[in-house]
Protein backbone atom coordinates (compact mmCIF):
# COMPACT_ATOMS: atom_id res chain seq x y z
CA UNK A 1 0.00 0.00 0.00
CA UNK A 2 1.94 2.88 -1.21
CA UNK A 3 0.08 6.29 0.40
CA UNK A 4 2.15 9.60 -0.81
CA UNK A 5 0.54 11.40 2.01
CA UNK A 6 1.78 9.17 4.49
CA UNK A 7 5.35 9.44 6.07
CA UNK A 8 8.10 6.66 5.00
CA UNK A 9 8.52 3.66 7.16
CA UNK A 10 6.44 1.72 9.78
CA UNK A 11 3.26 2.79 10.94
CA UNK A 12 4.34 2.55 15.01
CA UNK A 13 1.70 1.98 17.89
CA UNK A 14 2.43 1.86 21.14
CA UNK A 15 -1.01 -0.68 22.71
CA UNK A 16 -0.55 0.07 26.04
CA UNK A 17 -3.07 0.37 29.68
CA UNK A 18 -1.70 0.41 32.78
CA UNK A 19 -4.03 -2.15 33.96
CA UNK A 20 -3.11 -5.46 33.70
CA UNK A 21 -5.11 -8.10 32.66
CA UNK A 22 -7.17 -5.80 29.98
CA UNK A 23 -6.26 -7.30 26.50
CA UNK A 24 -3.27 -5.99 25.70
CA UNK A 25 -1.01 -8.80 24.65
CA UNK A 26 -4.31 -10.49 23.37
CA UNK A 27 -5.11 -7.72 20.76
CA UNK A 28 -1.07 -7.33 20.23
CA UNK A 29 -1.14 -10.84 18.92
CA UNK A 30 -4.50 -10.72 17.29
CA UNK A 31 -4.47 -7.45 15.23
CA UNK A 32 -1.11 -8.10 14.30
CA UNK A 33 -2.04 -11.43 13.05
CA UNK A 34 -4.85 -9.72 11.02
CA UNK A 35 -2.87 -7.22 9.89
CA UNK A 36 -0.51 -9.67 8.67
CA UNK A 37 -3.63 -11.93 6.51
CA UNK A 38 -4.57 -8.74 4.96
CA UNK A 39 -0.74 -8.41 3.49
CA UNK A 40 0.67 -5.91 5.97
CA UNK A 41 4.23 -6.40 7.23
CA UNK A 42 4.35 -6.47 10.62
CA UNK A 43 6.41 -6.41 13.80
CA UNK A 44 5.40 -7.39 17.03
CA UNK A 45 8.00 -5.71 20.01
CA UNK A 46 7.36 -7.86 23.62
CA UNK A 47 8.03 -4.86 25.79
CA UNK A 48 6.33 -6.63 28.63
CA UNK A 49 9.06 -8.91 30.83
CA UNK A 50 6.38 -11.72 30.97
CA UNK A 51 6.79 -12.04 27.50
CA UNK A 52 2.68 -13.20 27.52
CA UNK A 53 3.22 -12.11 23.61
CA UNK A 54 6.32 -14.25 22.64
CA UNK A 55 4.70 -17.29 24.42
CA UNK A 56 1.44 -17.10 22.70
CA UNK A 57 3.27 -16.54 18.87
CA UNK A 58 4.96 -19.96 19.39
CA UNK A 59 8.70 -18.32 20.50
CA UNK A 60 9.89 -20.88 23.11
CA UNK A 61 11.64 -19.61 26.17
CA UNK A 62 15.23 -21.54 25.20
CA UNK A 63 14.51 -19.48 21.53
CA UNK A 64 15.06 -16.57 23.44
CA UNK A 65 18.55 -15.68 23.46
CA UNK A 66 18.87 -12.40 21.90
CA UNK A 67 15.16 -10.22 23.19
CA UNK A 68 14.17 -6.54 23.50
CA UNK A 69 16.33 -6.34 26.50
CA UNK A 70 19.37 -6.89 24.49
CA UNK A 71 17.89 -4.37 21.38
CA UNK A 72 17.48 -1.36 24.24
CA UNK A 73 20.63 -2.19 25.99
CA UNK A 74 23.08 -3.49 24.41
CA UNK A 75 24.60 -3.43 20.42
CA UNK A 76 22.90 -6.44 18.82
CA UNK A 77 22.04 -7.18 14.73
CA UNK A 78 18.34 -6.81 14.06
CA UNK A 79 18.39 -10.60 12.53
CA UNK A 80 19.43 -12.40 15.35
CA UNK A 81 16.38 -10.51 17.93
CA UNK A 82 14.09 -10.47 14.94
CA UNK A 83 12.29 -14.14 14.70
CA UNK A 84 9.97 -15.10 12.18
CA UNK A 85 6.09 -16.55 13.32
CA UNK A 86 4.16 -19.27 11.52
CA UNK A 87 2.76 -16.28 8.89
CA UNK A 88 5.65 -15.23 7.00
CA UNK A 89 4.50 -11.53 7.17
CA UNK A 90 4.47 -11.16 11.26
CA UNK A 91 7.70 -11.32 13.12
CA UNK A 92 8.50 -10.79 16.58
CA UNK A 93 11.28 -9.80 18.90
CA UNK A 94 10.45 -12.02 22.07
CA UNK A 95 10.58 -10.66 25.60
CA UNK A 96 12.17 -12.54 29.03
CA UNK A 97 11.95 -11.69 32.40
CA UNK A 98 15.21 -10.34 31.88
CA UNK A 99 13.51 -7.28 31.08
CA UNK A 100 12.28 -6.60 34.26
CA UNK A 101 15.34 -4.86 35.47
CA UNK A 102 15.72 -2.96 32.69
CA UNK A 103 13.15 -0.56 33.75
CA UNK A 104 15.93 0.28 36.65
CA UNK A 105 18.91 -0.61 34.11
CA UNK A 106 17.81 2.34 31.88
CA UNK A 107 17.65 5.70 34.78
CA UNK A 108 21.44 5.79 34.34
CA UNK A 109 21.26 6.05 30.65
CA UNK A 110 21.07 9.76 29.60
CA UNK A 111 18.75 8.08 26.26
CA UNK A 112 16.79 6.28 28.71
CA UNK A 113 13.41 7.45 26.89
CA UNK A 114 14.88 7.00 23.43
CA UNK A 115 16.25 3.82 23.03
CA UNK A 116 13.64 1.71 21.72
CA UNK A 117 13.26 4.88 19.14
CA UNK A 118 16.32 4.82 18.19
CA UNK A 119 16.50 1.16 18.30
CA UNK A 120 13.35 0.82 15.82
CA UNK A 121 14.53 3.72 13.32
CA UNK A 122 18.31 2.47 12.65
CA UNK A 123 18.35 1.95 8.77
CA UNK A 124 19.01 -1.78 8.96
CA UNK A 125 15.27 -1.83 9.89
CA UNK A 126 14.59 -0.96 6.41
CA UNK A 127 15.32 -4.15 4.85
CA UNK A 128 12.24 -5.75 6.56
CA UNK A 129 9.77 -3.47 4.53
CA UNK A 130 7.17 -3.28 7.49
CA UNK A 131 4.02 -1.73 7.47
CA UNK A 132 3.54 -1.91 11.23
CA UNK A 133 5.08 -1.69 14.13
CA UNK A 134 3.35 -2.79 17.25
CA UNK A 135 4.27 -2.63 20.42
CA UNK A 136 2.79 -4.68 23.56
CA UNK A 137 3.23 -2.51 26.87
CA UNK A 138 3.64 -3.86 30.40
CA UNK A 139 1.08 -3.15 33.00
CA UNK A 140 2.30 0.05 34.12
CA UNK A 141 3.39 3.34 33.49
CA UNK A 142 7.35 2.90 33.59
CA UNK A 143 10.50 3.53 31.81
CA UNK A 144 9.49 0.61 29.48
CA UNK A 145 6.06 2.07 28.75
CA UNK A 146 7.55 5.49 28.03
CA UNK A 147 10.24 3.93 25.30
CA UNK A 148 6.97 2.52 23.79
CA UNK A 149 4.93 6.14 23.38
CA UNK A 150 8.37 7.70 22.27
CA UNK A 151 9.36 5.64 19.66
CA UNK A 152 5.63 5.35 18.49
CA UNK A 153 3.31 7.36 15.91
CA UNK A 154 0.47 6.86 18.15
CA UNK A 155 -0.98 4.43 21.12
CA UNK A 156 -3.58 2.22 21.01
CA UNK A 157 -5.71 1.59 24.41
CA UNK A 158 -7.26 -1.64 25.04
CA UNK A 159 -10.07 -0.88 27.76
CA UNK A 160 -12.07 -3.82 29.16
CA UNK A 161 -15.23 -3.62 29.31
CA UNK A 162 -15.86 -4.02 33.04
CA UNK A 163 -16.88 -1.42 36.41
CA UNK A 164 -13.92 1.01 36.55
CA UNK A 165 -12.78 0.33 33.28
CA UNK A 166 -12.71 4.65 32.50
CA UNK A 167 -10.92 5.11 35.86
CA UNK A 168 -7.52 4.16 34.82
CA UNK A 169 -7.55 6.56 31.69
CA UNK A 170 -6.87 9.67 32.99
CA UNK A 171 -3.60 8.41 34.37
CA UNK A 172 -2.87 7.22 31.24
CA UNK A 173 -3.81 10.13 29.30
CA UNK A 174 -1.50 12.25 31.66
CA UNK A 175 1.47 10.12 30.90
CA UNK A 176 0.90 10.53 26.77
CA UNK A 177 0.74 14.48 27.34
CA UNK A 178 4.04 14.28 29.29
CA UNK A 179 5.49 12.04 26.47
CA UNK A 180 4.18 14.65 23.55
CA UNK A 181 5.70 17.74 26.24
CA UNK A 182 9.34 15.99 26.43
CA UNK A 183 10.37 13.66 23.98
CA UNK A 184 7.85 12.93 21.29
CA UNK A 185 4.98 15.70 20.28
CA UNK A 186 3.64 14.31 17.43
CA UNK A 187 2.31 11.62 19.54
CA UNK A 188 -1.21 10.78 18.37
CA UNK A 189 -4.06 8.62 20.39
CA UNK A 190 -4.73 6.36 17.36
CA UNK A 191 -8.11 5.05 19.45
CA UNK A 192 -9.66 3.05 22.35
CA UNK A 193 -10.78 -0.68 21.91
CA UNK A 194 -13.46 -2.33 24.06
CA UNK A 195 -12.27 -6.02 25.05
CA UNK A 196 -14.10 -8.78 26.33
CA UNK A 197 -17.53 -7.34 25.31
CA UNK A 198 -20.17 -9.22 26.51
CA UNK A 199 -23.47 -8.14 24.82
CA UNK A 200 -26.04 -10.05 27.49
CA UNK A 201 -24.44 -8.07 30.04
CA UNK A 202 -26.19 -4.64 30.85
CA UNK A 203 -22.88 -3.80 32.02
CA UNK A 204 -20.74 -3.97 28.93
CA UNK A 205 -23.46 -1.68 26.99
CA UNK A 206 -23.10 1.04 29.58
CA UNK A 207 -19.56 1.14 29.29
CA UNK A 208 -19.80 1.32 25.93
CA UNK A 209 -22.63 4.08 26.15
CA UNK A 210 -19.81 6.20 28.71
CA UNK A 211 -17.14 5.55 26.83
CA UNK A 212 -18.61 7.02 23.52
CA UNK A 213 -19.84 10.05 25.19
CA UNK A 214 -16.73 10.69 26.88
CA UNK A 215 -14.58 9.90 24.06
CA UNK A 216 -16.01 10.17 20.97
CA UNK A 217 -14.55 9.22 17.47
CA UNK A 218 -11.53 8.04 19.71
CA UNK A 219 -13.78 4.25 20.71
CA UNK A 220 -13.35 1.91 17.30
CA UNK A 221 -16.35 0.86 16.34
CA UNK A 222 -15.21 -2.50 16.06
CA UNK A 223 -16.07 -4.42 19.73
CA UNK A 224 -13.57 -6.94 20.62
CA UNK A 225 -16.22 -9.56 22.19
CA UNK A 226 -15.85 -11.97 25.25
CA UNK A 227 -14.87 -15.55 23.46
CA UNK A 228 -13.46 -18.27 24.59
CA UNK A 229 -11.78 -18.75 21.52
CA UNK A 230 -9.70 -16.15 21.54
CA UNK A 231 -8.20 -17.05 25.01
CA UNK A 232 -7.45 -20.89 24.48
CA UNK A 233 -5.32 -19.34 21.08
CA UNK A 234 -2.13 -19.23 23.25
CA UNK A 235 -1.68 -22.06 24.64
CA UNK A 236 -1.71 -23.60 21.28
CA UNK A 237 0.78 -20.79 20.16
CA UNK A 238 -1.21 -19.17 17.05
CA UNK A 239 -3.41 -16.28 17.35
CA UNK A 240 -7.48 -16.79 17.00
CA UNK A 241 -7.33 -16.33 13.64
CA UNK A 242 -5.31 -19.45 12.54
CA UNK A 243 -6.84 -21.50 15.81
CA UNK A 244 -10.58 -20.36 15.07
CA UNK A 245 -11.08 -17.81 11.76
CA UNK A 246 -14.57 -18.53 11.83
CA UNK A 247 -15.00 -17.53 15.26
CA UNK A 248 -16.08 -14.50 17.03
CA UNK A 249 -12.69 -13.30 18.19
CA UNK A 250 -11.28 -13.73 15.11
CA UNK A 251 -14.05 -12.27 12.84
CA UNK A 252 -13.76 -9.08 15.67
CA UNK A 253 -9.78 -8.64 14.76
CA UNK A 254 -9.90 -9.11 11.34
CA UNK A 255 -12.86 -6.16 11.80
CA UNK A 256 -10.49 -4.20 14.13
CA UNK A 257 -7.58 -4.51 11.78
CA UNK A 258 -10.02 -2.77 8.66
CA UNK A 259 -11.07 -0.57 10.99
CA UNK A 260 -7.38 0.30 11.67
CA UNK A 261 -6.01 0.42 8.70
CA UNK A 262 -9.17 2.54 7.23
CA UNK A 263 -8.11 5.42 10.02
CA UNK A 264 -6.91 8.37 8.15
CA UNK A 265 -5.31 10.10 11.62
CA UNK A 266 -5.13 9.94 14.88
CA UNK A 267 -6.26 12.84 17.05
CA UNK A 268 -4.13 14.55 19.34
CA UNK A 269 -4.23 13.74 22.80
P1 LIG B 1 -2.97 -7.73 29.28
O1 LIG B 1 -1.93 -7.97 28.24
O2 LIG B 1 -3.59 -6.37 29.20
O3 LIG B 1 -2.49 -8.05 30.66
P2 LIG B 1 -4.22 -10.09 28.16
O4 LIG B 1 -4.28 -9.83 26.71
O5 LIG B 1 -3.13 -10.99 28.64
O6 LIG B 1 -4.19 -8.75 28.99
O7 LIG B 1 -5.64 -10.68 28.59
C1 LIG B 1 -5.92 -11.03 29.93
C2 LIG B 1 -6.70 -12.34 29.96
O8 LIG B 1 -7.96 -12.16 29.34
C3 LIG B 1 -6.01 -13.46 29.22
O9 LIG B 1 -6.20 -14.66 29.91
C4 LIG B 1 -6.73 -13.51 27.88
O10 LIG B 1 -6.73 -14.80 27.30
C5 LIG B 1 -8.13 -13.08 28.27
N1 LIG B 1 -8.80 -12.39 27.16
C6 LIG B 1 -8.38 -11.27 26.52
N2 LIG B 1 -9.26 -10.90 25.57
C7 LIG B 1 -10.26 -11.82 25.59
C8 LIG B 1 -11.47 -11.99 24.84
N3 LIG B 1 -11.83 -11.15 23.87
N4 LIG B 1 -12.26 -13.05 25.16
C9 LIG B 1 -11.92 -13.90 26.15
N5 LIG B 1 -10.80 -13.80 26.87
C10 LIG B 1 -9.97 -12.77 26.62
MG1 LIG C 1 0.13 -8.44 28.50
Amino acid sequence: MSDPTRPRGPRIIAIANQKGGVGKTTTTINLGAALAQAGMRVLIVDLDPQGNASTGLGIEAEDREFTTYELLLEEIALGDVIQPTSDENLMIIPATVDLSSADIELISNEKRSFLLHDALRQTAMDGYALDYILIDCPPSLNLLTVNAMVAAHSVLVPLQSEFFALEGLSQLMLTIREVRQTANPNLRIEGVVLTMFDARNNLSGQVEKDARENLGDLVFRTLIPRNVRVSEAPSYAVSVLDYDPNSRGAQAYKALAEELMHKQTAVAA
